[in-house]
Parts: structure tokens; sequence; C-alpha cells
């Protein structure tokens, strides 16, 4: 039952999550931030630092939400990076690529 990071930190990333995560299997992308779901040990600490709520347990994802496992899931995988369980995040397990679902996403305008 990992942790997902769902479509609220686009464009937000202030990085509050990867402070509180105690396995570092939180990675950066170009324009959110990925949970290595293998390497989620389910504590739920970054789900409680998160400003903009944007965390979720996977089981707990609504409807609405719930391609953001998949999201979560692929960017580690062979189409977005090929990173597959890196073992903790680090300089060189940062990248400018984004998930196609989270590079298509409509930027977020700054006056909302
Ligand atoms: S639930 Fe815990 S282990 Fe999983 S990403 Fe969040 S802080 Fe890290
Ligand atoms: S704490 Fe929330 S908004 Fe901040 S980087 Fe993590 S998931 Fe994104």
């Amino acid at each position: 039952m990992p942790f997902v990071i769902t479509d609220a930190c686009i464009d937000v990333k202030d990085k509050a999550c990867v402070a509180a995560c105690p396995v570092d299997c939180i990675y950066e992308g170009g324009r959110t931030l990925y949970i290595q779901p293998e390497e989620c040990i389910d504590c739920g600490l970054c789900e409680t630092v998160c400003p903009v709520d944007a965390i979720r347990a996977d089981d707990e994802l609504p409807p609405e939400l719930s391609q953001w496992l998949a999201v979560n899931v692929e960017f580690f995988g062979p189409e977005v990076t090929g990173w597959g369980r890196p073992g903790g995040a680090d300089k060189r397990y940062t990248t400018d690529k984004d998930h196609p679902v989270v590079a298509a996403w409509p930027a977020r305008d700054p006056a909302a």
C-alpha cells in the first residue's frame, strides 16, 4: 500500500515531503515529485506535511485520482526514467523528465 503523489503537486514542488521521508523514496521530476512504490514503507509522514494535500495512500485514492498510482509507478519504468528501484533519491536520480500525464498537464494559473 504505497503512498502516491497526485496532480496537486504539479508546479508546486516545495519538497516538504522529501525532507520528511525516512527512506528517501520520493524522487524529483520536472514538474512534480514521484514516490517509488516498492521503496515506500507506508509510514504516512509525507502525507502529513504536504501543504496542498497532494499525497494519498493508494487504497484511499478517490476515482478522480485513481490514475496517479500508475503515474508514480511508470515514472520509474522504461516509459520514463528506467530507474527501477534506485535505493534512495540523490542527485543522480533527479531529472527534468516527467510522466506523459504530468507533462501534458495544463500549467497552473498563478492567479488561482
Ligand atoms: S509514506 Fe513514508 S516512506 Fe512512503 S513516501 Fe511517504 S514518507 Fe516516504
Ligand atoms: S510536499 Fe506535496 S507539494 Fe510539496 S513536493 Fe511533496 S507532494 Fe509536492
